[in-house]
């Protein structure tokens, strides 16, 4: 028999009335002949309450307590749907993440799924009930509560779609689907009909809140098909696939998000050796902080700046941590703001289309918005704004890309739910089978890429429009750039690196040539340098990803010019001499997780 999964987020639980509707839909979904199991969210802003509450009665609340507080939210919903349900006349039972058995580690507020058992629901679903799982929580080795971090449902949605191997993981929320960019922001957006997992994870973790990132590592890993959906009563539309293939192939760019609250945190003075930034990202990964946009500027008297950034939520831990490592690291300073957004574009096109980039940074200038710093992946570009310019940037990149106006030759929601459907077959078990655990890391592989040259642009006037002036320069001389870094150093001035192939170093140092000197900067290049990367599924959030590479070169004597990093890849620049070395390292390092 077929089995559905249907999450219910907490607008969609709000009331008794949507309580009602949802079970009414689910014991439709068990009429028309599936297995139904629910995942339910707190009702409604029923956990921002709770959280409001904890601050009221401590100032810094113990992780465990916030737990044991925060799931209770969820325990209030399963138990009005499973009512809701029998006053349907229906069978339904309800169960915390403890009785389903949901295994975490004991990360409280940002636990990581080890294991779900299987047994109770099959024995409840088989002797026909609907299953009404709590969200968002489950246990630890000590059977202390804990949860999956905020907007965790999903993760549980699609984790127990994966070990029942449901047909479908239908997440239901008060939107119609995934949009261009959030639609509360910004009118025009546009619903799409499939977005595929990577971009999906992508969007995810640059602020796009529809989903929360990790369920996208489970639906890519276990190839669970997603299908977002509205849950008003009246509406039975599509909503959109999240799944193997993007919407189109012909699109540079898909969508776009905005991570509003954003901290900017730079670590100055740091010792250029190798293993410095290993120090300092060892004691960030310890707190589980995800960093992103990590900017290094070229050492000067044996000393480096680096600079990075991470959600203002994590920016305490993050302090916390880096005033660690400066015991260990000797005298650095540490500065941090707090004042800036993230806007980024994300495109699976954008590996194979040039001149996203450029027409990005000149929409932005064109709206009057100041870059920041900017760092890209194959599949992204992301500037860091002011905070209060983020929504023009965001305004400007949506009409910039005509995300509003749908692709030509699209593939429709059939087509994407039958690729979804296709790749289920595929034997996903065999990839999990390797894996100790659920939601541990998967790493696909490391590479070498030796074909690149590196061009480092310092001191750069920080206004609007540079940017966009220096790569529309390289565009126009045909010449295609890989990863671009670029961030303001202590000095208040910006510098500025990319890569592009050893081949067309000549032209990108003309292109670039004619635009620096009118603003009295200098320019530098190497012209063999190694790109080393690890690609796999839901890396950035894996903070210890970025912290093995740095371990493995730190120990093999290697520096690192460069870092930048995605849901799907983290690449390093290191000398051209170091590459081959540089990939042993990496293999070594990797080799009890690679595939
Ligand atoms: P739920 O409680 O159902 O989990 P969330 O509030 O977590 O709902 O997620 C839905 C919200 O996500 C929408 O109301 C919308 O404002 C926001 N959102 C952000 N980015 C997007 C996007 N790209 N597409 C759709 N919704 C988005
Ligand atoms: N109730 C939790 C939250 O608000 C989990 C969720 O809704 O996904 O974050
Ligand atoms: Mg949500």
């Amino acid at each position: 028999m077929s089995l559905i999964v249907q999450k219910f987020g907490g607008t969609s639980v709000a009331d008794a009335e949507k309580i009602s509707a949802a079970a009414r839909r689910a014991l439709r979904a068990q009429q028309q002949g599936h297995q139904v199991v629910m995942v339910v969210s707190a009702m409604g802003k029923n956990t921002d309450m709770l959280v409001d509450l904890a601050e009221q009665v401590c100032d810094d609340p113990p992780a465990r307590e916030m737990d044991m507080l925060l799931s209770t939210g969820e325990q209030v919903s399963v138990a009005l749907m499973a009512m809701a349900i029998h006053n349907l006349g229906g069978k339904a039972v309800s169960l915390t993440g403890g009785q389903i058995g949901v295994q975490t580690d004991s990360s409280h507020t940002k636990a990581r799924i080890r294991s779900i058992s299987t047994e109770r629901m099959r024995r409840l679903l088989d002797n026909g009930n609907i299953v009404i799982a709590a969200g968002f929580q489950g246990v630890d080795d000590e059977l202390n509560i804990t949860t999956l971090g905020r907007g965790g449902s999903d993760t549980s949605a699609v984790a127990l779609a994966a070990v029942l191997g449901a047909e479908m993981c239908e997440i239901y929320t008060d939107v119609d689907g995934v949009f261009t960019t959030d639609p509360r922001l910004i009118a025009e957006a546009r619903k799409m009909s499939n977005v595929s997992h990577d971009e999906m994870l992508e969007l995810a973790s640059l602020g796009a809140g529809v989903m929360h990132s990790r369920s996208i590592e489970f639906g890519k890993k276990f190839n669970v098909p997603i299908h977002v959906r509205n849950s008003g009563v009246f509406t039975d539309e599509p909503g959109s696939v999240i799944g193997p293939i993007p919407e189109s192939e012909d699109r540079a760019v898909s969508g776009c998000a905005l991570t509003k609250a954003e901290a900017r945190i730079t670590v100055t003075g740091m010792p250029d050796k190798p293993g410095a930034s290993l120090t300092l990202f060892e004691r960030l990964a310890d707190v589980n902080v995800a960093v992103d946009m990590i900017m290094q500027t070229a050492g000067h008297d044996g000393r480096a700046d680096i600079s990075f950034t991470v959600l203002e939520s994590d920016l305490k831990g993050a302090l916390d941590a880096v005033a660690e490592a400066a015991d260990v690291l000797g005298t650095i300073d540490v500065l941090h703001a707090t004042n800036v957004s993230k806007v980024s574009v994300v495109g699976l096109g954008m590996a194979t289309q040039a001149g996203v980039a450029d027409r990005m940074f000149r929409a932005l200038a064109q709206a009057g918005v100041n870059i920041e710093a900017i760092t890209t992946s194959a599949i992204k570009v992301s500037c860091l704004v002011a905070r209060d310019q983020g929504l023009e940037a965001i305004r400007a990149v949506h009409a910039e890309f005509e995300l509003g106006l749908a692709p030509a030759g699209r593939a429709t929601f059939a087509d994407s739910l039958a690729a979804a459907k296709k790749a289920k077959e595929t034997d996903a078990m065999a990839v999990v089978k390797r894996l100790q655990s659920m939601e541990d890391l998967t790493v696909h592989g490391v590479d070498l890429d030796n074909s690149q040259a590196l061009v480092t642009l310092s001191d750069l006037p920080d206004s609007p429009g540079i940017s966009a002036d220096i790569f529309e320069s390289v565009a126009a001389a045909g010449v295609l750039v890989d990863m671009i870094v670029q961030g303001i150093g202590a000095s208040g001035k910006t510098n500025l690196s990319f890569t592009v192939s050893q081949a067309q170093l000549p032209q990108a140092l003309t292109a670039v040539g004619k635009v620096v000197e009118k603003l009295g900067s200098t320019v530098e290049s190497l012209d063999s340098i190694a790109i080393l990367s690890v690609t796999g599924v839901g890396i950035r959030s894996h903070t210890g990803v970025g912290l093995r590479m740095f371990g493995a070169l730190a120990q093999s004597g290697i520096n690192i010019e460069l870092v930048n990093t995605s849901e799907v890849k983290v690449n390093v620049v290191v000398d051209g001499s170091k590459g081959k070395p540089g990939l042993a390292a990496l293999e070594k390092a990797f080799a009890d997780v690679i595939g």
